[in-house]
Order: structure tokens, then sequence, then C-alpha cells
């Protein structure tokens, strides 16, 4: 699966400064003119209570109870930087926060004593109680008095039978062969009915069979021909059958369910989707999304990745639409009454995830690559832009081919654009699933969207190999899945597509993967997980990025050539089966050289959360290094005992400049030494940023770098420079010694580290800007040293083929019009002039298109007219570009509409959600309505999306990361802590306590020497 994030990139931020548009002349007051656009005035809170608070000031004594939890927000803009302890105390002191006295250590008085005694003798109750009560077991139903040890531990199904299993996992007695399946949906009642016929066989002699269902209403059921009855124990989306004959191992039974359910109201399961076609009709169609555990609420099934079966899929549908499944169509049986029966091909063996079926009215576009029919279906209004989509996919498939040496395995492999599709894309075996924004390419799209398009389709197309063919045993190691997936995508374009400059996108990519790991949240890469939260947390970045990052670690270390081989090997080895990390290690120790052990290796990266910080202390020849568990812990609370086996690189300004000079060696210990010659001026460790580590040079180190630096940018590979300014920004370096470094940007010239270091340059100026501490000089000052952006007035506003040009030169510009520079926003202004004048036959280039609608949406008549475009456009680059820059304004009320409108998905789809979010808080204006927003309507948000999943990940992460005050942290800490069972556990929330706790260090640390430098 893709998650969407790359589609919600903050390192692709557009912002725009609310103070530059106060001078703009056609601002229109909208306090005195009504406004065009849908706002209900019914609906619409003007004003969120953070603002209202922050109208009202400190200090006031009238909050009622409800105010009181968001008062942080107030309290946070009334501060200001240079009184702000004071701010504290005077908190501290207000009636609403207790402190203790400070270094009190007074006699307790009498009445402490009584209430001390009081306890002491409750507590020695308690503890009698307990001994001498009979042993009672707790069940959900709270203490039974039962001596049945079976009513102990089992729990209760739905009808007070007892439910013959206590586990999450399904038991292991039976598996499941073959399954029969046949829907009928009904796109206008919004429900299906469903049958479905399960071979299983039998491992180990048992007298139940447990398997998997959701909110399904179960109609009958026989088991071996013979009606049998159905227990449902829900908290744990189980369905059991009891049988009095215990089943024999070897033997195979059949049973069958016949079932009914509502199509799916969130993006998961057989769910309804639905769109605007070009002549305004509301079209609906119905399409799955199964992964992780959902196709439980399609069909009763052992929804586990280790039970693979073949699956035969028979769908009914009205004439108009047509139907698609993983396999080929076998024949199609008309029913009578308008409706049609497709069957489908029976499958290879799977997995139940990779399940997948659509019904809808689409048109396609079709070519044969190797014995593969291969073809791209979209909505009928948007065929034309499927060409570029079976090219992409087509070349792929070649190489693919080639490079695993196996051969596809199906004869058809379909690509869908779904409207109302909420991952990035879905690889379901034969039929994948996109949004349409990952698959589509229209006129309006730039290179840059080529370059995503691309990505996607690569990442399920590797899917189709590692995940399908070889599938993870469980959750726990998903990373196989995704972080290979990841690899492929970034590799195989670097091979099939040179052209789109993948590898600064991936470099990026292992940068974004540091900073999360860098976490106490983070988590090992292989996981225990159980719950659905659970498993769900699991498609995140470390999965994924960090994933690929070892796995490009690993490559560069074994070589390329022998890297292929072992991957080859364990393709070919599990074939069909299911895997954990160490059978990847296995293959891959096998063909390479005997003395590697590549498990050794390697499960110091993946079962140990976080990377190494790599400390270098050179005096003369000799060079020192230490390594020690990298963590940005904002409770110092550090184990020291975590090593890693790094296959560390280095070159020098000896030998620099080709690959045959880096040095290696595999640092295993806490400790090594390394001699270099005496004349070595300076090293730079982890050639090309191939290592998933970071290192600190030391004083003198970084400052021969930096002076190397400074003389010739080009000592050094792009990547490497690039990987400079991460370190020395991410690592323990004094401040001062960072901006030393910027320095030498005035000469740069490469995409790779201008944009990592307008990446961390945004990042801190994001904090700062989400806070009233600066007065205006400084924010000028603070724009006019951005060394980063010296370059803006050379660029070009016109068409420009290279990709990696474009990504620099957008995101120069998106954070030069943002800070307000004329020379960006007066350009942007008149290209979206001519755009409109000319009905938008004046074309903006694509990579330039959000920034100058994002300019245009800060004024009343700008905003109208991308709101009519985003409702009419059908080229849904073009479409989302228009909602970022709608979402970036600054009118409260506009923000206010649309947050509104994204999540009740009438006007804007609610998987934009998370994209609206995260654009509206880049911006001081929206930032504190977004996370009063979210506050608000926490239930309604986790109805969409499910606790743990990736958009909700995004959400809060968007609304809290750029919190920097302990008065926010408290309220982020409260709100959360008070969800409980409805989300307060995620990791998210825990990697959001953690960020902001770390932002007010950060503040602490540097602000002065910011101060000073500005
Ligand atoms: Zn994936």
């Amino acid at each position: 699966m893709s998650t969407e994030n790359n589609l919600i990139s903050p390192t692709k931020v557009n912002m725009i400064e609310n103070s530059m548009f106060e001078e703009e002349p056609d601002v229109v007051d909208l306090a005195k003119e009504s406004p065009s656009y849908p706002i209900d005035s019914d609906d619409v809170v003007y004003e969120p209570r953070s603002s209202r608070l922050l109208v009202r000031g400190l200090g006031e004594n009238d909050l009622d109870e409800e105010e009181e939890d968001y008062e942080s927000s107030a309290r946070l803009l009334g501060m200001s930087f240079m009184n702000r302890s004071s701010s504290q105390r005077s908190a501290a002191a207000s009636s609403y926060t207790r402190q203790q006295p400070s270094n009190s250590c007074s006699v307790p008085s009498a009445k402490k004593m009584v209430v001390g005694i009081l306890v002491l003798v409750i507590i020695a109750f308690v503890a009698m109680f307990i001994y001498f009560v009979p042993r009672c077991t707790f069940s959900k139903d709270g203490c039974q008095k039962t001596n049945s040890s079976i009513e102990q531990l089992y729990p209760k199904a739905s009808n007070g039978e007892l439910f013959p299993w206590t586990g999450l996992r399904l038991p292991a007695s039976v598996h499941p062969v073959h399954y029969e399946i046949s829907l009928q949906p009904n796109l206008t009642a919004m429900t299906f009915q469903g049958s479905v016929a399960i071979s299983m066989v039998v491992l180990q002699e048992t007298n139940k069979i447990v398997l998997h269902s959701y909110d399904m209403k179960i109609i009958n059921s026989t088991f071996q021909d013979e009606k049998v009855n159905i227990l449902e124990y829900k908290p744990w989306q189980q369905i059991a059958i009891k049988v009095s004959k215990e089943l024999k191992k070897g033997e195979i039974y059949v049973l069958k369910i016949h079932y009914s359910a509502n199509l799916s109201n969130s993006y998961d399961g057989l769910y309804n989707s639905s769109y605007i076609d070009t002549n305004g009709k509301r079209r609906v169609l119905a399409a799955t999304q199964f992964e992780p555990l959902a196709a439980r609420k399609a069909f009763p099934c052992f929804d586990e990745p280790a039970f693979k079966a073949s699956f035969v899929i028979k769908i009914t549908r009205e004439a108009e639409y047509i139907s698609l499944s993983n396999m080929p169509k076998v024949k199609t049986t008309p029913l009578g009454d308008g409706l049609f029966e497709d069957e489908f091909e029976k499958s290879v063996n799977m997995s139940t995830y990779l399940v997948a079926f659509v019904v809808a009215n689409l048109s396609s576009v079709s070519k044969n690559v190797s014995n593969t029919l291969v073809s791209v279906y979209a909505v009928p209004d948007k065929k034309d832009q499927t060409h570029y989509a079976l090219e992409t996919v087509a070349k792929l498939l070649e190489f693919y081919n080639r490079f695993f040496e196996i051969t596809y395995p199906l004869s058809k492999l379909d690509l869908v654009g779904i409207p109302d599709f909420l991952a990035g894309a879905m690889e379901n075996w034969g039929l994948i699933t996109f949004r349409e924004t990952t698959l589509l390419i229209g006129d309006h799209s730039s290179p840059i969207d080529k370059q995503l398009v691309t990505s996607v389709i690569a990442h399920e197309l590797a899917h189709q190999w590692f995940g399908n063919l070889v599938t993870m045993r469980w959750w726990n190691d998903l990373w196989l899945n995704e972080g290979f997936a990841t690899y492929m995508q970034y590799m195989s374009i670097e091979e099939v597509f040179p052209e789109l400059d993948i590898d600064n996108e991936f470099l990026s990519v292992r940068f974004k993967a540091l900073a999360k790991d860098a976490l106490n949240s983070s988590h090992p890469l292989s996981t225990k997980v159980y719950t659905p939260e659970e498993v769900a947390e699991m498609f995140d970045s470390v999965s994924y990025e960090k994933g690929a990052s070892i796995l490009l670690m690993l490559k560069a270390t074994l070589s390329k050539v022998a890297f292929r081989k072992g991957v080859i090997e364990y393709l070919k080895r599990y074939r069909g089966l299911n895997t954990q990390s160490e059978d990847l290690w296995m293959s891959l120790s096998q063909v390479t050289n005997p003395h590697t052990d590549v498990a050794e290796m390697m499960n110091t990266w993946t079962v140990q959360k976080g990377f190494p910080l790599v400390t270098v202390n050179r005096t003369g020849i000799q060079v020192n290094l230490m390594q020690e568990h990298f963590v940005l812990n904002a409770d110092n609370a550090t184990d020291h005992s975590n090593l890693w086996h790094i296959p560390l690189t280095y070159v020098s300004d000896i030998c620099n400049n080709s690959s045959s000079c880096k040095q290696v060696f595999l640092f295993k210990d806490k400790t090594a030494t390394i001699e270099v010659s005496e004349k070595v001026k300076w090293l730079k460790f982890n050639y090309r940023s191939d290592g998933f580590y970071i290192v600190d040079y030391g004083e003198q180190g970084w400052r021969a770098l930096i002076i190397a630096l400074k003389e010739n940018v080009n000592v050094l590979p792009h990547e490497d420079r690039a990987a400079l300014i991460n370190n020395i920004f991410g690592s323990v370096c004094v401040f001062l010694q960072v901006l030393n470094l910027l320095v030498y940007l005035k000469n740069e010239t490469e995409t790779a580290p201008l944009t990592e270091a307008l990446t961390q340059l945004n990042h801190i100026f994001m904090l700062l800007d989400k806070r009233s501490d600066l007065s205006e000089v400084s924010w000028h000052s603070f724009r006019a040293h951005k060394s980063a952006l010296t370059c803006v007035n050379r660029l070009s506003w016109e068409e420009e083929s290279s990709v990696s040009k474009q990504a620099l030169r957008s995101a120069l510009l998106e954070t030069a019009c943002h800070l307000g520079r004329p020379n960006c926003t007066n350009q942007a202004n008149r290209l979206f002039v001519q755009w409109r004048t000319s009905n938008k036959t004046e074309h903006i280039p694509g990579d330039l298109l959000k920034t100058v609608l994002s300019v245009a949406a800060q004024t009343e008549k700008g905003w109208q007219v991308l709101l009519d475009t985003y409702k009419h456009s059908i080229y849904d680059s073009e479409k989302r570009k228009t909602l970022q820059a709608l979402a970036s304004t600054q009118d409260v009320r506009k923000i206010v509409w649309i947050l509104k409108a994204a999540l009740d998905g009438s006007e804007i789809q609610t998987p934009e959600l998370p994209l609206v979010i995260s654009t509206v808080c880049r911006h001081s204006a929206g930032y504190l309505h977004a996370w009063d927003f979210v506050k608000e309507n926490w239930d309604k948000l986790t109805q969409k999306f499910s606790i743990g999943s990736f958009p909700l990940q995004s959400i809060i992460m968007s609304t809290t990361s750029q919190f920097s005050t302990k008065t926010h942290l408290d309220e982020v800490e409260r709100f959360f802590g008070s969800l409980k069972e409805r989300g307060s556990k995620m990791r998210s929330v825990q990697e959001a306590i953690e960020t902001i706790k770390l932002n007010i260090q950060w503040m602490d640390r540097n602000l002065v020497t910011l101060w000073k430098w500005l």
C-alpha cells in the first residue's frame, strides 16, 4: 500500500505569510460584504475558542469549564518570548494551576498524619480482603461465581453462549484452502448480499473453527451441508462454530455462510464511493480496500496474511456497470431483471488482504506486455489521462520481470483510478487501485506530477513480488512488504526513468526517516503487534522509509550484484509462502561472501529502534570513533547500551570524487580507532549518505569541512553536502556552527543541499511563526538572512525541463512567496492574472502552479476563481494544487468553511482532509483553528479514519507539532489523555507530546543564539 505520505510531504510546503496581504488593494472586508462562496452562517463559528481567548487575553476569570481546556492556546500567543519565565510564574500562581512549594521539608500537620494513618488502615483492609475472599475470575461481565474453568477462560458470544476461543490471533488448527465468494452489491440501497463457501484443511484435530467477520448479518450457514449455529464475538471481530465430533487431521471440510451487510461508509471493506461527472451528475461505484484487516468486512474469512488460499469470485451487477477483480473474467451470465453475474478465474494462492473487486462505470486503455494484458481504468471523463500510466507500467513490468527473474504470474494486470480513495494506492494482486492523483496524468501535469505517478506505480508493482508472491507472516514484519516496495520504487525508477531525478527524492526520504526514528516514541522495524490499532500504526515512516533506507545501506555494503542475487534467491525460495525478516537475511547471506553474516549485522537495525550517532574525534593521525544511540530525547533518558553493526564509510580531501575513494569498515563496538595520513585536512563519513546513521565531527572536524566547502562546494558530491546540512541540524552541535555552515550556501546550486537547508530553516521558521515572540524587525532580518534564497532573482518562471531544477525552483519560490518577497509575489500575481483572463489557456508551469495559486488565494476574487476551478477541474493534479491554495487562505471564515467542507465530504472529498489540515496548519492564521477543529470533531474524525491509521497520524502531527510552550504541551496532554479508549494510546500521540517537548527545549537552547545572529 502507498500511504498518502508522499502526497502530504512537509518538504513540499507552500506557505503564504499572513502579513504580506494586508495591503493588497483587492482585499474584501468580509464583515461588510456577504460572501458568495457557500458559507452557511448557522454552521460557521467564526472564532474558535483559542482565538476568542486570544482576543480576550490572559487573566480572565470568567472562563467556564470547557473553555479552561483551551486556555493554553491563548496563553501561548499572549506570552512574549522575552518575559516567558515571568508569564509562567504568574500562570503557576493563577487559579487553575496548583504548585507545590519548592524546597519544602516541613513537619506534617496533625491533619495530614490522621489522613496518613487512615490510608494505611484502608490498604491493610484491602489486602486482607483480597487474601481471604475466594479466588474470583474477572471477565467482561465482572466477577462471576462459577466453578467451571472453561467459563472463566472463554468470553461470551453475542447470543450468550461461550465463545470457544480466547485469542486475537486465530488458532492454527484449521487452514483455508479455497473460497467461493458470490456478491450482489446494490448501489442504490448501498447494501450487499453475499455467500461464501470455504474449503479448509485440518492441521490438528479440533472441534471448533474460528475465523473473522465484521459487522454483517448472517442469514444462514452450513457445515458439511448440515445447518450449523454461528457464534460471534464482536470485540475481536471473530465468529466460530463448534462441532460435536473432532475434525480429522488432513481432511477437507466445507463451511458455507450466507449473509448481508451495508456497503461501508468509511474507506475500507467493500465501500461505496461517488463523484460528480462533467454533466454535474452524481455517480456511484463500489470498491474494496482490505489491507490490513478489512476483508472480514466483505466476507467471513481467515483474515491473517499467513492464511493463503485460492479464490473464485462472482459478482452480480447492473448493465450500466462493469466489474473487475484480481483475475480475468471467465464468463458473464444474464440473471434477468437487468442483472448480470460476472465470474472470475480461480486465483493464485494469496492472502485475504489482497483480494479486491470494483463495480463501476469505467473506461480503459490496454496493451500487451510480455504475455500480460495491462489495462488502466478511469471514470469515462478521464479516460484520456490514462496513457502515461499505461506506458509507465509497461516499462516497469518488463523491468521487474527481468530484474527478479520471475515473470509476473497472472495473465492480466489492471490499474484503476478510484474517485474518493483514501490510501495512495493498494497493491491488490492483478487489480491495483489508486487515488486518481497518483495514476492520472493530464495536460496540466508537471514532470514532478509524473514523478509521483511513476513512484506510486513502481511501488505497487514491486509489491506484486514483495508482498503478493512472498508475504510477511504477520504484521510485525510489515517492513518486509513496505520497506522493500519503497526501496524498489526508487531503484527501478533510477534505472528505467533516469530523467525523473529520483535520487534526490530518495535522499530526502532518508532524512525524513532519520527525523522520525530519532524520537523516543519510534519503534523497531520489527515490532510486536496484536490489536487492530497496533496493526494500523505499522503503516508509518519506519516501515516504509527506514525499511527502504536500511536496504539501501545493505545493497551499498554487499554490492549491487550480490544484493540482487540474494533477493532473487529469497523470492524463488519462498514463492507463494510467508516469511519473516530472518528468512531474507538467510537468503542474502547465502549468496554473499561466506564471512558476511547478514543476519547478525541487520538484526541490529531491525530489532532495536533508532539509529547511531557516530562521534569523530581526531588527534593527528588517529581518528577516534564512538557510536551511541542518537535520540532527540526530551526527558534525557538515553539508553547507552545499544550498539549497531555500522558499515562505516568515509572519504577525505586526498581522495573524494569517485566511489573508489570510499573506505569501508564494519564498526561493531562502542569505540574504534582508524589512522589517516597527517596530510588529510578533513574527513567525511557516510559516503553519499547511503548509511542510516548520522555523524558529529566535533568542533575541529566541522570547522575543516566548512572551510573546505566555502573554498569549493564541489569537493564533495551533492548528497554529502546535503547530509552535512542534515546532520549538523540534527546532531548535538552548537547552533552557531550550524549557522556558520549555512554561509557556504550562497555558492550552492544543487537541489539536494539547498532543499535540505530550506526544509531545516522552514521548520525553525514555522515554529517561530506560531509564536508572537518576534517583532516585525526581527522577521525582516530573518527573511533577509536566508542565505538559501539568494538565488531567487535568478530563477526563471518559464517551462523548465529538468525535474531536479523544477523541484529546487518550486521549493525556493514557495518559501520566497511565503515570506512575502515582492520579487516572488508580484510575478505570481502576474501569472495568475494571465491565466485567469485567458480562461486558463495561458499555461502556468505545473511545478509553479501551487505557489502561484496560493498567492492568488489571498484575495477574495482570487479565492472565488479557485473555488470554481476546484469544483469543475477534471485534472486531479491541478485540483489538488488548487485545494492547497484554497486552504492557504488567511481568512478565518474561509478556513473554518474549508475544514468543515472536507470533513463532511460534500464539496471537498474527505480523503483530502489530512492535506487540508496540514496546509491550514502551515499558516499562523489557521493553526489554532485547525487544532480546535480536531478537538471538537474527534469522534467524527475517528469514524472516517480509524484509530492508528496514517491519515489520523498525519492530522495529529500537523496540528500539534508546531507548539513550543509548556502551556500548549499541557493542553495537548490533557486532550489526548481525556480520550482514553478513543485514541489516547496511539503512538502518534506520544510522538506529538515528545515533539512539543523537544520544541520547547530547542527554544530554550537556541533562541538567544538565533536572536544574536539575526
Ligand atoms: Zn506499499
